[in-house]
């Protein structure tokens, strides 16, 4: 039986991930601001800090998965900037700092999650991207904060499938037998667009999202691609960014691969 580590896993995706892994028999350790085994902000550089030596007491320094499920959504009251913070940084700088941990597994695997909102939501900005992708924290933060939740959202989702397909092939990640992949959902029915503190009219307006599937998606659903992810079924996968999303990123881009 392995050790997964979950961040977010007080709530939805999350929360379903933690219960099909441990349901199977392994071990489980939630990072969350609350009701989990490690609680951490992920938002600053010293939550995620305390966060990765909590795990690695709790874990013995072994980890054999790691799923970033902590995130903060476009419909969030929070400052784009902080949506950044835990979106981007707070995934990509704790899965970095458990490297030593996952390494340790000799076959380990990372999953994040991305969105589909990544292909489907036009004008996404590209100096957040960058300023992302070039670990610079403070400059993503100040353009987070100028755009807003709403587009600051699929900026920071864009920016960690990037992530994950530029590391994934680097000796750092695989060199050490430790793979990287991403899922981005599309719809689906949790707080974060379904929860009593969304603003109505907006909340509303994500009835509109074009699913072909007829359907929100469940966190169950996503969980079950999370687990063949982290998991031996799916050694193959290096770097692959898989859309969960009952069809919305094919029918919005037929011939776009
Ligand atoms: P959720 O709101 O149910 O869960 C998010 C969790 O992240 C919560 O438990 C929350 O406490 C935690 N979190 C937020 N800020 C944190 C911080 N600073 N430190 C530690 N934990 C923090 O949302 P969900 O729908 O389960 O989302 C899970 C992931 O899936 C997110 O990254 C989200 O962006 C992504 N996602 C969701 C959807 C969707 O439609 N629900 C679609 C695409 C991607």
């Amino acid at each position: 039986m392995a050790t997964y580590v979950i961040t977010g896993a007080a709530s939805g995706i999350g929360a379903a991930t933690d219960q099909l892994l441990t349901s199977a028999g392994h071990t489980v350790i939630g990072v969350d601001l609350a009701n989990t085994d490690v609680v951490a902000d992920l938002s600053t550089p010293e939550g995620r800090s305390a966060a990765v030596a909590a795990v690695t007491e709790v874990s013995d320094g072994v980890v054999h998965g790691l799923v970033c499920c902590a995130g903060l959504g476009p419909l969030s009251h929070a400052p784009g900037g902080t949506l950044v913070a835990v979106n981007y940084f707070g995934a990509v700088e704790f899965a970095t700092g458990l490297r030593p941990a996952l390494e340790r597994a000799e076959g380990a695997s990372v999953v994040v999650i991305s969105s589909s909102s990544t292909t489907t939501q036009p004008g996404i900005s590209e100096h957040l991207v960058a300023a992302c992708l070039d670990g610079d924290e403070a400059r993503a933060l100040e353009l987070g904060n100028e755009a807003t939740a709403i587009p600051a959202y699929p900026a920071s989702k864009l920016a960690l499938a990037w992530w994950v397909r530029r590391e994934a092939v680097r000796a750092e990640w695989i060199g050490r037998k430790i793979r990287l992949n991403a899922v981005a959902p599309g719809m689906i029915d949790t707080p974060m667009t379904n929860g009593p503190d969304l603003d109505p009219a907006l909340a509303k307006a994500l009835d509109f999202y074009p699913v072909p599937l007829g359907r929100r998606g469940r966190p169950e659903e996503i969980a079950a691609v999370v687990e063949f992810l982290v998991g031996p079924g799916s050694t193959l996968l290096c770097g692959s960014v898989v859309f969960a999303d009952g069809g919305t990123d094919a029918l919005l881009r037929q011939q776009d691969w």
